[in-house]
């Protein structure tokens, strides 16, 4: 180390990587554990997933890294067993401190020893979890971007911190979709803890977002892991809307084909994702009055009503929840069946995020999309009022989804390559690839399935 900081031009990439590695395997007091032992001992899972053993592997050598693996793929794990192993503290850096309580919760249930450090502590709860953490009982301790600029920051310093990680990475990125500026908070921590390994994971990022990653965290020259963005249970299909839509299939008023969706699969969890709150409003009075159990949410209704339908659907007290993009990061629901956007989304980024909340068991789901030019008009409005590189890249984001939802190519395919993923065509999960026609097939379907109440035929005949 003290010829590196001398002469560093002595020393080439791969020569700095073996000697970190050397370094980190000689001076890490490693739990006498492996990786398999915690994953089978405290999480009683059998085997890893894909990916999961990788990351952990380069994690554990001291290697900075960052996975980017689709929504389910179990990322925790990846942080939270090199926790136990590297003994210490680890750091894990989370945007919603909503869900910093469960994570925290379902770790306590399990024997991990986590704690989470954010605004909602009441001032004792606080004190407490600061004395265990000195104490250096924690293995786990959350925390919010924000927080590391104030108090956290300062307890951080003394604890032994052996691994940070950063969770939703991508919300550093004025190229994501999800651009956070708290995120940017973040900057610093590589330079406060330069002996510490980073660990950023996300859900989606392009190459463009992950070399921003690695730049704005500072990571030092970082392992990279990319898991497979091809999931075969999806089946995805896309509509483009009004008459003239797409002369070969018949595409009924909008609110008329989600309801068709809708019925021929009754009873089961789904979401309808909106562009506007009044859209969001509109139809699912509509859905009601049609007699579907469905719920509206969006960021201008109160906490509380908030609450109440994310819980209705959650419990499936409720079966559809038409929603605006607000509806999602953190609903951990295994069994949603499918997934339809009313409106084009903004970006193929936000587009596979948000059909990805489907069919997390595994299961057989579709994600419909509905989609016209007169949305990416609309986001212009939104890039208008933008400043001016971040509302050039709306623009471009939004015409980059139309193109992808226009063109007649396997839709996982270019998906998958949007996320710099090569991939053959799916031949069964998408419309082109399987020559499938949803809306067609619930035409089919809801007659049979559904038994017309009086009640159901006089609303429309009246419509
Ligand atoms: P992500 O953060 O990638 O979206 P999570 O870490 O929340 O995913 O994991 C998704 C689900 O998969 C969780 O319920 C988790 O307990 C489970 N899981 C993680 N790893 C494994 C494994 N090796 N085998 C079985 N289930 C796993
Ligand atoms: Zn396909």
């Amino acid at each position: 180390r003290r010829v590196w900081q001398t002469a560093p031009d002595a020393f080439d990439a791969a020569v700095v990587d073996s000697l970190r590695e050397l370094t980190a395997a000689a001076t890490a007091r490693l739990a006498d554990v492996s990786p398999e032992e915690v994953l089978q001992a405290v999480f009683g899972y059998p085997e890893f997933r894909p990916g999961q053993r990788e990351i952990i592997d380069m994690v554990l050598a001291g290697r900075d890294c960052v996975g980017v693996m689709p929504t389910g793929a179990g990322k925790s794990a990846t942080f939270q067993i090199p926790a136990r192993i590297l003994g210490g503290t680890t750091l894990v850096v989370s945007p919603l401190i909503a869900l910093m309580k469960d994570q925290v919760d379902a770790l306590a249930a399990v024997g991990v020893r986590a704690a989470f450090l954010n605004s909602s502590l009441e001032p004792e709860e606080r004190a407490e979890v600061v004395a265990r953490l000195r104490s250096g009982e924690i293995e786990l301790v959350y925390a919010a971007p924000e927080g590391l600029q104030a108090s956290v920051a300062y307890e951080l310093d003394r604890v032994d911190l052996r691994l940070i990680a950063v969770d939703e990475a991508h919300c550093i990125s004025q190229w994501g979709h999800d651009f956070r500026p708290a995120y940017r908070a973040l900057a610093g921590l590589k330079a406060r803890f330069p002996r510490v390994p980073v660990l950023a994971l996300t859900a989606t990022a392009t190459p463009h977002v992950v070399s921003d990653i690695v730049e704005q965290l500072a990571m030092a020259s970082p392992r990279i892991y990319r898991g497979s963005f091809f999931r075969p249970n999806l089946h995805v299909h896309a509509y483009k809307k009004g008459r003239k839509g797409d002369p070969t299939r018949k595409v009924p008023p909008i609110r008329e084909a989600i309801l068709r969706l809708v019925r021929a699969r009754e009873g089961a969890s789904g979401i309808v994702y909106c562009l506007s709150r009044r859209s969001v409003e509109s139809t699912a009075k509509y859905l009601q009055e049609q007699g579907v159990r469905a719920v509206a949410y969006h960021a201008g209704m109160e906490a509380d009503a908030r609450t109440r339908a994310q819980d209705a659907f959650r419990d499936d007290d409720a079966d559809v929840v038409v929603a605006t993009i607000a509806f999602g990061m953190g609903i951990d629901k295994s069994n949603v069946r499918y997934v339809i956007h009313r409106d084009m989304p903004r970006s193929i980024e936000g587009y596979y995020q948000e059909i990805g909340r489907a069919g997390r068991d595994g299961l057989d789901s579709d994600c419909v999309l509905f989609y016209s030019w007169a949305e990416v008009k609309a986001y212009d409005v939104f890039a208008d009022a933008a400043p001016e590189d971040v509302g050039e890249r709306f623009r471009a984001q939004a015409r980059e989804m139309f193109r992808m939802a226009d063109d007649v190519t396997c839709r996982h395919q270019a998906l998958a390559a949007y996320f710099g993923e090569d991939m053959d065509p799916c031949g069964t999960s998408c419309d082109v690839c399987a020559r499938a026609d949803v809306l067609l097939a619930a035409a089919a379907a809801a007659p049979r399935k559904r038994k017309r109440s009086r009640a159901a035929i006089a609303v429309d005949a009246r419509d």
